[in-house]
């Protein structure tokens, strides 16, 4: 059976019944994207020169079995010379009307200059001859031949370019000849000459003058191109998977260089930086391709086009604009003009910026060209976080020192810091500072939000450090396990490498890299245009967005970003201040109630005006304030002197307070003391929380302002505790009702952290409101997975393919995802009117928020900076999913 397969290896450009049962998915697959883009352009009647595509079926084929794979390509492409022949009345290697041909890769992902063209194939001393005659143009076929022999030599044979172009400069320089035009027969002739013995010298064997040898080995060169090292490094730095492979385009030459009425250029139907709709192209009279893209000559403007050939110009701009309703898109067309005769060479989506992808979009709508939804669905991630962080601007130049997490985007150069105390000063001070640690604590907040980045070498993608990071929207690295402290020196150890305290570093958080030295950044910039498809994403999709936000300028900048609520406020993060972490750390620590008290008090009032400036600022739409969450001891010094400095202030001695604080210290303390357990065993905690809650509404109401407040329990795993603080929680509320003559409205939920509560939601689901799933926690809990010590294995479980995606990052949909819909399923069957959200750190992850949309939650939050990827991508998955019921 597989001896008989036959594999269709080539496609004529004319042959459009063969794909047109193949979406454009599919027939850039077979084909590559210039490939079917040719294919497209011949069904429209657009000036092509005749031609055929080997598949990427044989490119992938040649790369894995060079031997018996070619030989059954080879039959065909002798059966598809013979058509081209017949169609262009020529004949590859024939002395009367020879057939000049260009082989081109062209994979289905654009990889612009990565792998290898070939052209003028077909070219010996007996079709040179022929040629000659038949345009009556000696110079124009020996300038022809020397430019094969060079490519032919440098890109199939493998001799170093430089080489060939040295002995032009030394030929040039001979006969006192500035520029290659310059160069009479008689020159030219002894450049081929010198060209063949230099070839021969190389390679150790002639040049081939039988053109079937060299269209062989240029496409055999092609093909070969898809794993040179610089496609290899492209499709590494642009995600182009390894094994989707290469076409290879057979075409006719036609000659831009066959005298003045000739010409090439490349052409952007609109400006690809800006987006504006104007063509952006560049012209070179009496030229090949290859001249304007070896940036041999300086080419010309398109106006120049325009003055000098008026009416090619106006057929070329027919064209593009045809080609550009045709596609529904940007186009880079590349086109020939032979005798004044227009030729377009290759079309296929013109590469552009973020900006530019986000004008076009836009205006494309406006033009009628596509609709809303098709222009939601071309705006990426990565097109937003472009205009919200600043980016580095790569040359290869740059060397990676190390690598770690990606935890939060966007890139930061400074001088590299390891005291928090030191970095929050200074970099107050203006300086531009790097802040280096092991891993971050409350403490560190501070620091965190004055310095331009942050990395640690511990932690992983919902670590302190990553979490707090994303929060405000600064560059950060976690988990960077290759590099050692030494705190005592200043200086951090990569290998052999030492980098010493305020040594430069540039890091990208979108990466996870980290560079020496001070890399050029490109600043964001945020675009009405893209204010104005976000809009249009409110009408489609069906998820509400809300937000991670525990702060009332982090409330303010959700609001900005469109937040519909809030979906998390970490009471925690309020404590995190100086000043109040204090009276935090006094309350907890103090063993007599009058001064426990006095503290509490304090705190209530602190708290009730955070809610307060939260909640009016988020009017009419919910907050949900989360119930205290972490183990004490997270607030307790660790230093010293800030011990001391805390038993003076408490009256307390050093001992004592030392002996206390160790008294708290836990094994494992993310499983161990801290959410509910808390609130039940030191009540007065959550009552106090409760009371600022609610006060803080009572008064809102009193003025006016609405308020939608929702109180989460956190880490809940039984029945009681969620009967005991909810009891707590009514009856607190009922007393600050009393007590301000008002009866308000508020809505109690849980959090699904623990895989224990998620398996027993037909149980609780009736006494609560709503659930949010702390999916930060629930991994870690059931992936037995530390959200703070996996840096030490994680990446390298990536790195070997044992998982495919840091489970912190983006929902295990198996795992983690088995139990979200187990307890969403058996909830909704308990309480219909059950509100579902998630606020892990994954509800910013385009992937978890497409299964949370097919888990059909009613919300995700996220931290506010990926607020606007998380509204895009649920208004994506939501149209998306019309088309598919649609089909
Ligand atoms: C979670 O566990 O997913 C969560 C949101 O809570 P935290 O990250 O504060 O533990
Ligand atoms: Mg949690």
């Amino acid at each position: 059976y597989f001896m008989n397969k036959k594999e269709n290896y080539i496609y004529f450009f004319d042959n459009y019944e063969a794909i047109a049962k193949y979406n454009l998915e599919k027939r850039k697959d077979l084909l590559g994207g210039k490939g079917a883009g040719l294919m497209e352009m011949t069904k429209i009647g657009a000036p092509i020169p005749f031609g055929f595509i080997i598949t990427t079926q044989a490119g992938k084929d040649y790369c894995q079995d060079s031997q018996s794979s070619f030989n059954q390509i080879w039959e065909q492409v002798i059966q598809g010379i013979k058509k081209i022949e017949q169609k262009t009345q020529t004949q590859f290697g024939g002395s009367q009307n020879p057939l000049l041909l260009s082989v081109r890769s062209g994979s289905k992902y654009s990889m612009p200059g990565m792998m290898d063209t070939i052209l003028n194939i077909g070219l010996s001393p007996i079709t040179l001859e022929a040629l000659s005659k038949k345009n009556n143009n000696i110079r124009f076929s020996l300038d022809l031949y020397q430019r094969f022999i060079a490519m032919f030599g440098s890109i199939v044979i493998g001799i170093n370019r430089q080489k060939f172009n040295n002995v032009l400069e030394k030929i040039k320089k001979k006969h006192n000849i500035k520029i290659d035009t310059e160069l009479s027969i008689d020159n030219l002739k002894e450049v081929v000459q010198e060209f063949l013995v230099l070839f021969q010298r190389e390679a150790q064997s002639v040049f081939p003058d039988d053109p079937f040898k060299q269209l062989k080995l240029a496409i055999k060169a092609v093909f070969a191109s898809w794993n040179n090292k610089r496609a290899i490094k492209y499709r590494e730095i642009n995600n182009i998977p390894h094994n989707s492979g290469t076409a290879c385009i057979v075409m006719a030459m036609v000659f831009g260089n066959l005298n003045n009425n000739s010409g090439t250029g490349v052409l952007f139907t609109r400006h690809p930086a800006l987006g504006t709709n104007e063509f952006f192209g560049e012209y070179l009279p009496n030229a090949q391709g290859e001249d304007i893209v070896a940036g041999i000559r300086t080419p010309l403007s398109l106006s120049f086009l325009k003055e000098q050939k008026p009416e090619v110009y106006q057929q070329l701009k027919k064209w593009c604009l045809k080609l550009e309703q045709y596609f529904k898109d940007m186009l880079d067309i590349e086109f020939t003009i032979q005798d004044n005769i227009l030729y377009l060479l290759q079309v296929r989506t013109g590469k552009r910026t973020a900006q530019a992808s986000i004008k076009i979009a836009i205006d494309m709508v406006k033009e009628r060209v596509i609709t809303q939804k098709e222009a939601i669905l071309r705006i990426t991630p990565q097109h937003i976080n472009s205009f919200l962080h600043p980016k580095i601007k790569l040359d290869n130049s740059q060397k990676i020192l190390f690598q770690g997490l990606p935890a939060s985007p966007g890139a930061g150069v400074g001088q590299v810091v390891f005291n928090t105390e030191e970095a929050e000063a200074r970099a107050k001070n203006n300086e531009k500072i790097i802040l280096v640690r092991q891993e971050t604590s409350p403490e560190d907040v501070g620091a965190m939000n004055v310095v331009e980045g942050v990395i640690t070498a511990k932690g992983g993608m919902t670590s302190h450090a990553a979490i707090v990071a994303r929060a405000i929207g600064k560059p950060c690295i976690v988990g960077c396990e290759q590099i050692i402290i030494d705190f005592t020196k200043e200086e951090l150890k990569i290998n052999n490498l030492i980098i010493k305290e305020n040594d430069y570093l540039t890091i990208d958080g979108s990466t996870g890299r980290v560079f020496a030295g001070q890399i050029a950044l490109k600043k964001p910039e945020m675009s009405s245009e893209l204010i104005e498809i976000m809009e249009w994403t409110n009408k489609y999709k069906k998820l509400q967005v809300r937000a991670n936000a525990d702060t009332l300028e982090q409330a303010k900048i959700a609001k900005q970003f469109g937040a519909e609520g809030i979906g998390l406020c970490r009471t925690e993060h309020m404590f995190f201040k100086k000043d109040r972490l204090k009276i935090f750390q006094k309350m907890i620590l103090v063993d007599n109630s009058v001064d426990k008290q006095k503290a509490l008090v304090e705190l209530i009032v602190l708290q009730k005006n955070d809610f307060k400036a939260i909640l009016k600022e988020m009017r009419g739409s919910p907050v949900t304030i989360r119930l205290l969450d972490p183990p004490l001891h997270e607030f307790l010094p660790s230093t010293n002197e800030d011990i001391q400095q805390l038993a003076n202030e408490i009256g307390y001695s050093k001992n004592k307070v030392l002996e206390l604080i160790s008294s708290l210290k836990e094994n494992n303390p993310m499983l161990g003391f801290r959410g509910c357990r808390l609130g039940i065993v030191y009540p007065e905690i959550y009552k106090m929380q409760v009371r600022a809650m609610i006060e803080a509404v009572c008064e809102l109401e009193l003025q006016g302002i609405e308020t939608r407040l929702e109180i989460m329990i956190p880490l809940v795993a039984n029945y009681k505790e969620i009967k005991i603080i909810k009891e707590m929680i009514i009856k607190t509320a009922t007393e600050v009702e009393k007590e301000q003559g008002i009866k308000i409205k508020y809505k109690i939920g849980i959090m699904i952290e623990v895989p224990r509560i998620a398996l027993i939601s037909d149980q609780i689901a009736s006494m609560v409101e709503f659930y949010s799933f702390g999916t930060n926690d629930l991994t870690q809990m059931t992936y037995g997975i530390s959200r703070d010590d996996a840096g030490k294995f994680l990446p390298f479980y990536l790195e070997k393919g044992i998982l495919d995606i840091d489970p912190f990052a983006s929902i295990d949909q198996d795992g983690v995802g088995k139990l979200m819909e187990y307890a969403i399923e058996r909830g909704r069957l308990r309480n219909k009117d059950l509100k579902i959200g998630i606020c892990g750190e994954q509800g910013g992850d385009p992937l978890s928020i497409e299964f949370c949309h097919k888990l059909g939650l009613n919300y995700v939050s996220c931290s506010v900076y990926r607020l606007m990827i998380a509204r895009l991508v649920a208004a994506q998955v939501a149209i998306r999913k019309q088309k598919k019921s649609k089909n």
